[in-house]
């Protein structure tokens, strides 16, 4: 190597290193960046994270249908929904919706399919401080008691009242901060005895064998004899009533009137289509099937053979009477 070159990469060397320290010097004299978190914000994190920031999910239940499209969708069987009939309205309702955010991954397909398909109450917020010792305080309990009942959506689901995101997820985790691990056991227990029943059978449908009980047995025999052969309306009208009436589509039908009204035409046979009526909407719809296309006596007869109503799914109809 010439002494001309040599120079010249001692001089590299050194302008590189003016370069950078100048850089690391600038340093001193600006604002620091870094925040002290949480005490010195000057607004609350999750108002400077993206709006579609994944964080904690949220179900706003005055606008559930009780559909159970976010629970079929989670592939990991995160979202635990159970729906009773409410003893003061006769309407089905939801006894409990549990999301168990610690062991979600945050795929988002839950909320996909309500949005596409139903009304939006299930979405991420930008919720996300849940440190805690246990991971059971991390299962959030959106009805913390009670019923609460089934919202009947919109047709075209243009005036749902989507509320602010964030004040359900909040909720949910203070109470699953406070009242969990020793509601879990209480769950656990529900969960033990769901699965010795087979109601919560993975894949395929859940619900519970239902045997229709005798006295609404004796009125849906009453009201469907009464029901004029061949006028569907009036037959799909009352099969209606036996579904959980929320037009929520999840039988993949528009409304319930139109899946009573296939049914009630005899285009489609299976009574087990209503999933927020679950196993006492496919017994009662079952058994009026049974009573109008191949009588009473053989309703009677199917009804006590079995419980599993889908299973006794009337025979194909004599001819679609439309
Ligand atoms: S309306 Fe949405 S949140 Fe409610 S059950 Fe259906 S999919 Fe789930
Ligand atoms: S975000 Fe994904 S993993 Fe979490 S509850 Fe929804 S579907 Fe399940
Ligand atoms: S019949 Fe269909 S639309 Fe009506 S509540 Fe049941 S699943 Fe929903």
């Amino acid at each position: 190597m010439d002494l001309s070159q040599y120079i010249k990469n001692i001089s590299t060397a050194a302008s590189t290193i003016l370069e950078g320290m100048a850089v690391t010097f600038s340093h001193l004299f600006r604002e620091p960046i870094t925040v002290q978190y949480p005490e010195k914000l000057d607004k609350p994190m999750t108002e400077m994270l993206p709006p579609r920031y994944r964080g904690f999910l949220e179900v706003q239940m005055d606008i559930c249908t009780g559909c159970k499209r976010c629970e079929r969708s989670c592939p990991i069987e995160c979202i635990a929904i159970d729906l009773v009939k409410d003893p003061a309205t006769k309407k089905q309702a939801m006894s409990r919706f549990d999301i168990d955010m610690g062991k979600c991954m945050y795929c988002g397909l839950c909320v996909e399919a309500c949005k596409v398909e139903s009304t939006g109450a299930i979405r991420h917020t930008r919720e996300f401080e849940g440190a805690t010792a246990t991971l059971d305080h991390l299962t959030f309990r959106f009805i913390p008691e009670g019923l609460v009942p089934l919202y009947k959506a919109p047709k075209d689901l243009s005036e749902v009242p989507v509320g602010e995101y964030g004040p359900h997820a909040r909720e949910a985790r203070e109470r699953g901060m406070r009242d969990n691990p020793a509601m879990l056991e209480e769950l656990r227990e529900i969960w033990r005895k769901q699965n010795q029943t087979g109601k919560k059978k993975k894949g395929g449908k859940k619900q519970a064998k239902v045997t229709i009980d005798a006295g609404k047995a004796e009125k849906i025999k009453g009201n469907v004899v009464a029901s004029p052969k061949g006028d569907v309306e009036k037959f799909a009208r009352l099969l209606e009533t036996l579904t959980a009436q929320t037009d929520c589509g999840a039988c993949g039908y528009p409304t319930c009137y139109d899946y009573t009204k296939a049914m009630a035409g005899g285009a489609d046979y299976d009574p087990s289509k209503c999933e927020p009526g679950g196993a006492e909407a496919t017994a009662d719809l079952g058994y009026a099937m049974d009573v109008y296309w191949k009588g009473p006596e053989a309703a009677d007869a199917a009804a006590k053979g079995g419980g599993d109503a889908a299973a006794a799914a009337p025979a194909p109809a004599p001819a679609a009477a439309n």
